[in-house]
């Protein structure tokens, strides 16, 4: 199947999804995940109207980012990032969705030249093998950050688990949202925390239903 077919399928359901919410659908942007997918792929996307980008590999970036040359192309790092690979990757994304420790941050702060768009990652669901910050820690995490100012805290990122379990991935949502809203009360300097990215191809549309802002397509819209 086409992007451009694919794409037209995941407006609608984002359309339905949203007005179920009583959501305007241009508060979501699709971030396309092209990790799974050739260059051509990702042009595909592109062509096909596709703005925002999401690699989870400092490779799996370099490597679109030498074909796709388009300046109108957002890029997002979604994977979780090591300290020595931030030199080579902070200052070629507008986005990281994977800021889960003071060293990252400290990193960061070190090696950008510009702001960077960042979501804090948290685990919510808890489980073992998943990055991210606890909910508990992540509210003390962010009064750490005000004096990095390289940093924009822009919101909160989370990876649900897989599983179909509507009540399980809505309590996910539900619960990074809240918490999205505790830290954007404190108002701290960079961080205004107002966006949610959450949500992938099982599981968008429950996460546009609680509140997404991001949401991060991969297989369903460029392939596996
Ligand atoms: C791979 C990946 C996605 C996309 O997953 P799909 O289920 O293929 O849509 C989204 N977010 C992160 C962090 C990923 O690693």
């Amino acid at each position: 199947m086409s992007v451009k077919k694919n794409l037209e399928q995941i407006m609608n359901r984002i359309k339905k999804a949203s007005e179920a919410a009583g959501r305007n659908p241009d508060e979501i942007t699709i971030v396309a995940v092209t990790k799974y997918v050739s260059n051509e792929r990702a042009e595909e996307a592109v062509r096909a109207g596709l703005v925002h980008l999401g690699e989870n590999r400092p490779e799996g970036l370099d490597e679109k980012k030498k074909v796709i040359v388009s300046n109108q192309v957002k890029w997002h790092f979604i994977g979780s990032l090591q300290s020595r690979k931030v030199k080579k990757v902070i200052n070629e994304v507008d986005f990281v969705h994977s800021l889960d420790r003071l060293s990252l941050a400290e990193e960061i702060q070190k090696r950008a030249e510009h702001p960077v768009k960042c979501f804090l990652q948290v685990n919510v669901s808890g489980e073992e093998q998943k990055h991210g910050l606890s909910p508990e820690n992540a509210s003390e995490f962010v009064e750490e950050l005000v004096n990095y100012d390289k940093i924009k805290v822009i919101g909160l990122m989370t990876m649900a688990p897989n599983t179909q379990d509507e009540v399980v991935l809505r309590d996910c949502f539900m619960n990074l949202r809240k918490l999205r809203d505790l830290i954007q009360e404190k108002k701290l300097p960079n961080v205004p925390c107002t966006e949610l990215s959450m949500g992938m191809s099982n599981d968008f549309e429950i996460a546009i239903q609680e509140g997404a802002t991001y949401i991060r397509i991969g297989s369903s819209l460029v392939g596996e």
